[in-house]
């Protein structure tokens, strides 16, 4: 059902994949992660700060797909950031996973101080071949170069806010310069945008609902896309976007609904 991105280090990530922030623990979460690899779906986006990481776990364990065929990510959250807590988090987060390695780690924020200590302790994991791609989330253009001034390995994914009322157009073309692949989070702006005039314009027009025009406007500019959902109407809806493409003039038309507008947390302003 979907494509792959092939990262600088040369995993394949998919292009789609089950966002669980907010799918609660236990037969929610099972739920919907079953259904949606069921669905096609190979990719499911964690954190331990979603405290669902062992529902995630038991889903997978379930399914009849080989685990080398899943993409599961997870995230080291706020508190737990610095080079041993680093280590000692992904530990919690592979038992509760209950998986041998992870596929994509990532610093889930930038937390000033803090945030070059815990990229080491990715990159010993990543080392040590218990995780096979490592980036981070919510990070800016600056946080990547100060990043990038101690790192040995690049990040290889970022994770940020992205829809058409945030379109992150610098940070989106600086990612692409370097290789860093940009992922979205929010992706379906929950909906906020669902009866926006364009989206709605665009949705009769291709004959797609409008969280398919959104999440293929993420892929037409190169950008992973993750949409949680826990209504199997509407995993299964939300992964049939490899049929059609927008035209480039409808891409801009999306482009244009930009307001520079974080519907989440501001990086640069955020309680840690
Ligand atoms: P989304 O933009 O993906 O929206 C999810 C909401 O939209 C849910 O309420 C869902 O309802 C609903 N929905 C999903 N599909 C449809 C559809 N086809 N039609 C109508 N409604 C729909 O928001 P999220 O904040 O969840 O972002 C996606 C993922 O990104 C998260 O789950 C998480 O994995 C990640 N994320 C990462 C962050 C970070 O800091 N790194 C921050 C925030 C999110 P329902 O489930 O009831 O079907």
């Amino acid at each position: 059902m979907s494509d792959d991105t092939t990262l600088h280090n040369g995993v394949k990530m998919p292009w789609l994949g089950l966002g669980v922030y907010k799918a609660e623990e236990g037969n929610e979460v099972e739920r919907a992660v079953k259904t949606a690899i069921e669905a096609g779906y190979r990719s499911i986006d964690t954190a331990s700060f979603y405290f669902n990481e062992s529902g995630v776990g038991n889903a997978v364990k379930d399914v009849e797909v080989p685990r080398e065929e899943l993409f599961i990510t997870t995230k080291v959250w706020n508190d737990d950031q610095g080079y041993e807590e680093t280590l000692a988090a992904f530990e919690e987060s592979r038992k509760k996973l209950d998986l041998d390695y992870i596929d994509l780690y990532l610093i889930h924020w930038p937390v000033a101080g803090k945030f070059k200590d815990t990229w080491r302790a990715l990159e010993k994991l990543y080392k040590d071949g218990l995780v096979k791609a490592i980036g981070v989330s919510n990070f800016q253009i600056h946080h990547l170069k100060d990043l990038m001034e101690t790192a040995e390995i690049k990040p290889m994914v970022n994770q940020v806010e992205f829809h058409p009322l945030l379109t992150q157009k610098e940070l989106l073309n600086y990612c692409k310069q370097e290789n860093i692949q940009l992922e979205a989070w929010r992706p379906l702006t929950r909906g906020e945008l669902f009866d926006d005039p364009t989206v709605v314009e665009l949705s009769k027009k291709y004959g797609k609902s409008p969280a398919q025009v959104m999440l293929r406007w993420n892929l037409e500019h190169g950008v992973v896309t993750i949409p949680k959902s826990v209504t199997e109407k509407r995993i299964v809806e939300n992964a049939d976007i490899f049929d059609f493409e927008l035209e480039q003039a409808d891409v801009e038309k999306l482009d244009q609904l930009n307001q520079n507008k974080r519907l989440g947390p501001d990086p640069d302003n955020f309680d840690f």
